[in-house]
Parts: structure tokens; sequence; C-alpha cells
């Protein structure tokens, strides 16, 4: 018999009942250091204070009119992600997939307003993924994640990672766009070249297509930065965020420069809960604190401390764990064993982990980790690595 709760995830039997900063508190009473933040959405912890305090306000005066009518804290949200950012305009939505979606129909409809409808097809990239709509289904190409969902939206085409020449070489005269995780996230943690970022801006410029970038997982301060391009001082026209911004509450962003939203006029596009004041109520509160002086600044360095520690358990483990890769909080360990039991043994040691694609086992702590936590962190990776039955040969 079908569960009533219809059977999309394999989930693993452990429920929770309570979070504050970065543990989750389980049903059988055990406690997690949280190291998934519910795959890079909690990234200033559970029960932040602040976050708090901003939804229980905001849900005392209203939760939602509409986009009918204006939403102060959505224009000011809207401000503050502008003078923060390459961007002059913001879309909010409420999942990572549908700021995605925007940012489709964006670049479509720009090259419709300028003159040139036959632009339509998007290149994307190996590997990629972008959510769960036909659309972004499409757009990441991925057989485990279309298969049976056919026919696709047509106007994807898909090129290696980093491959620059069989980008140029995919270009047509019906291109539209390029669409690119800076660091991918589901397949694996992997991290696009800061020259590669750069050569995508100019192969843009030169054929007058729109870089959109997904910073879904990898923005909201993840890598050290509001923004991973900010690394390599690379700027999109287009841009989706999601995950981060809300802290666990569903909020999302479409971000784009005044140029490339030409054709994003009265009527084209909306959202029925999107930016409503409940959500911009708590993603304002989440800037407040990633933007306070200094924040990125202890994000960069923690994750700095924590990379380096990281090293050195891989090698001492090397039969366990291969390599470690990633920027910021947003880290990939490649197993040499299967990723899946890794997280499950440690899982066990009180330590919750995310795995990806190429037999990776994701970190992705909160925003908001000290030392302890990095320390207690090792001492759980280092105990469930030596107690691998291959030993640490
Ligand atoms: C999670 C994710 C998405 C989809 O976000 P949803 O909120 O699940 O729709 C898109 N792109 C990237 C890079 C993601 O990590």
């Amino acid at each position: 018999m079908i569960p009533a709760v219809m059977p999309t995830y394999r989930r693993v039997d452990l429920a929770f009942e309570r979070g504050e900063g970065a543990y989750l508190y389980a049903t059988d009473g055990r406690r997690y250091l949280d190291f998934a933040s519910g795959i890079a959405v909690t990234g200033l912890g559970h029960a932040h204070p602040h976050l708090v305090k901003a939804l229980q306000e905001q849900a005392a005066k209203l939760w939602h009119c509409s986009n009918l009518f204006r939403i102060p804290d959505q224009e000011r949200l809207a401000e503050r992600l502008v003078a923060n950012s390459f961007a002059d305009t913001v879309f909010f939505s409420n999942s990572g997939v549908e700021a995605i979606e925007c940012g489709i129909k964006l670049v479509r409809k720009y090259h419709d307003e300028t003159g040139n409808p036959e632009r339509y097809r998007i290149i994307c990239l190996e590997g990629a993924f972008h959510g769960r709509t036909l659309a972004a289904i499409s757009a990441g190409g991925q057989d485990k994640h279309t298969e049976g969902f056919e026919p696709l939206v047509d106007g994807f085409d898909h090129v290696g990672f980093g491959n620059m020449g069989e980008l140029r070489a995919a270009i047509t005269g019906e291109t539209a766009g390029i669409l690119v995780e800076p660091v991918q996230g589901e397949s694996g943690v992997r991290i696009a070249s800061p020259e590669y970022l750069a050569g995508l801006r100019q192969v843009a410029d030169e054929y007058g297509l729109m870089l959109f970038f997904d910073e879904v997982q990898c923005g909201m301060g993840r890598t050290g930065k509001l923004f991973a391009h900010e690394w390599a001082g690379v700027a999109p026209d287009v841009m989706a965020v999601a995950k981060g911004i809300g802290g666990g509450f569903p909020v999302a962003a479409c971000l784009a420069t005044e140029a490339a939203a030409i054709g994003m006029t009265a009527g084209v596009h909306g959202s029925t809960y999107g930016g409503n004041p409940l959500a911009m109520a708590v993603a304002n509160a989440v800037l407040d604190v990633i933007l306070d002086d200094g924040f990125l600044e202890r994000t960069e360095a923690i994750a700095r401390l924590l990379r380096e520690r990281l090293e050195g358990l891989v090698e001492g483990y090397p039969a366990v764990i291969s390599e470690v890769r990633g920027a910021g909080l947003l880290i990939g360990l490649k197993c040499a064993v299967p990723n899946t039991e890794l997280a499950a043994r440690l899982r066990e040691n009180g330590m919750l982990t995310v795995p990806a694609g190429d037999n990776v086992v994701r970190l992705l702590p909160p925003l908001i980790i000290d030392e302890s936590h990095v320390e207690q962190a090792l001492d759980i990776l280092g105990r469930s690595c030596a107690a691998w039955p291959s030993g640490n040969g």
C-alpha cells in the first residue's frame, strides 16, 4: 500500500523535534551536530534569536496580502540585494526552482524583446542541477531526473563542465544564454574555476548571450562571500538565489541587471506567495546577520580552519576519504568507500551530512559554527574513519 506521504524520497528513519544553533535534537533524545543544514538552507543555524523574533513579530502583524499591493519589506529586501550585488532588480519566489524558472523566462524574454525571438536555447553543463520542474530537469539534463517525464522542455544544450571549446562550439544563432552553477552542489561539489567563469563572461559578451548563474546552493554567504561568483570577480546578467536566503523559511529570488530584465514588465510573470510579508520579514532578518560587520570574514576564517583540519584527516585515512574539495563551507569529501555508508557511520556517531554525486559526502555546516564545532566534527570524522573495516591502510 502506498504511504500517505507520496514515497518520492529515500528517507533516513530519524525525526527531529527541535534545533538550536548547529545542533538538532531527535525525537529519540539524541543530539546531532548538523553539518547538513537541511541542504545548505539553515545557514544561520536553528532557532537563531534574530530570525525567531522577526518571524514572531511579523506573524502577529501580517502574513500575506498579495502582490496586487505594495509590500514595503519586499522593496527593502530588493534594494538591499541590489545594493550588495551586480543586480538592479529582483523577483521573489518560494523555491529555488521557481527562481531558476524566472531566470529562464527572463533570458528568453530578453531576446524576444530585443528583436531576436529565434534565440531561445540555453547552454547548460553536464552534472548540473537546477531543480525539479519540467524546465529545470530539462536544463539539468540528468537521466535520473528526466526519465519517464518526456517530452522535456525544448531549448537546453549540454556541454562538458569546464570545457570552453565545447561550449563555444555549441553556440548557434538560436543560443540565448548560458546557465551555470559557480559551484555544482548535487553532482559532487565541483568548482567552476575563476578562469572558466571569466571565459563564460567573455563568450557571453562576444555573442550577446545572457550569463545566468545558479547560486541557489552556493550563494548567501556559503563560500565566505555573499555570492560565490564574487571570488572570480565575474558578474552574471541573471542569478537565482534560494536555500540560505530564508534560513529555513521558503523564499527565493531571481536577480538581474536592468538591461537583462528589459522584458519583465507588468503582467509577464508572477507568483501568489512570492515575496509575501512573512517571507520578507525573515529574509531581511537573515540579511541583517549575514551583512553584519565581520560576519562573512568570520565565515571565511572558520571555513579555512575546517578545510585545514579536513586535509589533515584525509592524510590519516586515505582508504576512507581520498580528497577534500569545495569552497568555504560548501565542502565535498570524495570517498574511497561508499559515500552513503560514510554518511550513515557519521550519523551513528552524532553528525549529519549530505551525500552527493561522484561518491561525495557534503559538509554544509551553518555559517555560525565556531572552533568547538570544527573540533567536534573532526572528532566524529576521525572516529568514523578509524573504525572502518579496512582501517587506515
Ligand atoms: C536546491 C537547488 C535547486 C532547487 O531548489 P528547490 O528549492 O529545491 O526548488 C536549484 N539549483 C541548485 C544549485 C540547488 O542546489
